[in-house]
């Protein structure tokens, strides 16, 4: 199995560093011909209406959203990732596109702006060799989440808790970054989903 990076923007280096680290071999997506063999794809984190407007000009928007939707294709999507995959969003800028694959809906920079980035330790289920090392930087939250979807992590925003880490079926989706402290326990989850579900 390959699994593809998307490498338009954001820190996509640091993912295949991981994979790596897991002995998966890993290619960086950056056209059209890149997704010809790749069983998986992370969508990593970076600035969702920049990235929407990147897959556009490169043509992928159209055959990464298909390979997703109609060929089920297990994708893990982190922060700006997570955002491309959800269904919804609350405050989606004009002319801003999703894939719209995963049944969530998604808060854009729901805890404030760059200075109201944080790292918190959490505890996702499935991990059980102790709490993550989230880090979050403009990061979304789910607001809404679908019958199919399971929340594995939450975590509480102005007194009310808000999941962070959710899955369906082989797509996962993270609000902060694992790639950044180099913990590959999300992506090793994930490549269980892939291998499962995919
Ligand atoms: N706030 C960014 C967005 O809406 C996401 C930030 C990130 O990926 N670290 O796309």
């Amino acid at each position: 199995m390959v699994v593809g990076v998307l490498g338009l923007q954001g820190d996509f280096a640091k993912h295949i560093d991981i994979l790596n680290s897991l002995e998966q071999t890993a290619v960086v997506v950056k056209t059209h011909r890149d997704l010809k063999d790749i069983s998986g794809l992370i969508i990593p984190g970076g600035e969702s209406t920049t990235l929407s407007l990147l897959l556009e000009a490169q043509g992928l928007y159209e055959d990464i959203k298909s390979l997703i939707s109609d060929q089920k294709l297990p994708v893990f999507g982190t922060c700006a990732g997570m955002v491309m995959l959800a269904k919804s969003l609350v405050d989606a800028k004009e002319g801003q596109k999703t894939f719209g694959t995963m049944d969530i809906s998604v808060k854009r920079n729901a805890f404030g702006s760059q200075i109201s980035s944080f790292e918190k330790s959490l505890f996702v289920e499935g991990i059980d060799s102790g709490p993550v090392h989230a880090v979050f930087i403009r990061a979304p939250y789910v607001v809404r989440v679908g019958e199919s979807v399971s929340v594995l992590a939450d975590i509480e925003h102005l007194g009310t808790r808000y999941p962070v880490v959710c899955r369906e079926g082989s797509t996962l989706v993270s609000a902060f970054h694992p790639e950044i402290v180099g913990d590959a326990r999300l992506h090793r989850l994930w490549l269980e989903y892939c291998v499962y579900d995919g």
